[in-house]
């Protein structure tokens, strides 16, 4: 007997899981029902549909699968925060952390296998993209995060930052799928003010997600407000430029009146010097701005090093004094590979 190929049951929206009931002369609200098990209640198998009819489930498994992905391996830090190594219906692998601390539980998540882009610094642009991962498989890595939460920390995940491996903008359609499920009540209902995308800055995808009128906050990898320095260490800024840049997020700020947050990482000789600085002042100037200094986290190549706590303290001095809001964010996770950029599969 020829083998048919059964479809991904959660690559169907509500509207198709409905018309599909519908067209094999069932009720339309078969499909609401099947939908809520599949998303609000995480089904991983029909059997446990209890209020569908056995021949209704027997239907529904000779049609279609449910792909779910499986946490591999979990490991746990000596700060506590929990790395997951998530394993894909295909075997690929990619790796999403939970960050405790004393008021929240940060899930960080991966959007693609491997990454698009090409940063210097960065453990997960080696492994070259792979694929995209599906809106299910983005949402997964957040509801395993959410169980984890409740099991170890006695409450539920409270923010999602987009900033494990891959490049969410690249992945942008899937992306905001993804968001779309975890802040519907139908998903998981959480407020979409606690969710970050992270982005190296892709000037129109930026434009379209407030012409879209985005309500979760963006965050910037800038590193550097130099172009020849940002190109030399994320070399896709040659096409994308710090020009089209500032006024993709002009335009953004303009539209959504949600504050920017800039990543950067200091690094000797690098970008530590005061040239560095007042490009990052005068770039911070045109909208309200935050700036996070992100620690480095070695990926093992002697190429890059830390600047100096002189060299970053002299950053936060002149930026407050210019009035932008600066944080000093503090690695987790470094001891289980777990931290900003050292995404890579390595265990
Ligand atoms: N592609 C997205 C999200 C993934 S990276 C982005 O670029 O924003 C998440 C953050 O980690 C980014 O700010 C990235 O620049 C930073 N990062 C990458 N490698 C790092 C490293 N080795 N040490 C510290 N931060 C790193």
């Amino acid at each position: 007997m020829e083998e048919v190929k059964k479809k991904d049951i959660r690559a169907l929206t509500r509207e198709q899981l409905r018309d599909f009931f519908e067209s094999q002369g069932d009720k339309a609200f078969r499909g609401n029902q099947v939908y809520e098990w599949l998303w609000q209640k995480s089904a991983h198998s029909f059997d446990v549909m209890t209020n569908i009819s056995k021949e209704t489930r027997d239907m529904l498994e000779a049609n279609f699968v449910i792909n779910h992905i499986k946490v591999d391996q979990m490991q746990r830090s000596s700060d506590g925060t929990i790395k997951n190594a998530v394993r894909l219906h295909d075997d690929l692998v990619v790796e999403s952390v939970l960050i405790p601390t004393k008021s929240r539980t940060t899930a960080c998540v991966s959007s693609q296998v491997g990454c698009s882009l090409d940063c210097k610094f960065c453990a997960t642009a080696r492994l070259k993209r792979m694929r995209n991962l599906n809106p299910d498989e983005i949402y997964d890595q957040v509801v395993a995060i959410d169980n984890e939460s409740r099991l170890y920390f006695n409450r539920p995940l409270s923010n999602i930052v987009f900033m494990g491996m891959g490049e969410p903008l690249m992945n942008y359609n899937n992306v905001l799928k993804a968001i779309d499920k975890i802040t519907s009540p139908e998903g998981l209902g959480m407020s979409p003010k606690r969710i970050t995308v992270s982005t190296s800055g892709v000037p129109k995808l930026i434009k379209r997600m407030a012409d879209e009128e985005v309500k979760f906050k963006l965050a910037v990898s800038l590193h550097s407000a130099i172009d020849q320095t940002r190109t030399s260490i994320m070399p896709f800024n040659a096409k994308f430029t710090l020009a089209d840049l500032r006024e993709a997020l002009e335009y953004w700020y303009q539209k959504t009146k949600s504050r920017i947050t800039y990543e950067y990482v200091v690094w000797e000789g690098i970008n530590d010097t005061k040239k560095d600085i007042d490009a990052l002042v005068d770039f911070c100037r045109f909208a309200p701005s935050k700036v996070n200094l992100i620690e480095y986290n070695p990926i093992d190549d002697g190429m890059f090093q830390q600047a100096s706590n002189k060299a970053v303290d002299t950053y936060v001095e002149t930026l407050e004094r210019n009035g932008i809001v600066v944080t000093l964010r503090r690695s987790r996770g470094k001891d289980i590979d777990a931290a900003c950029g050292q995404l890579a599969n390595k265990s």
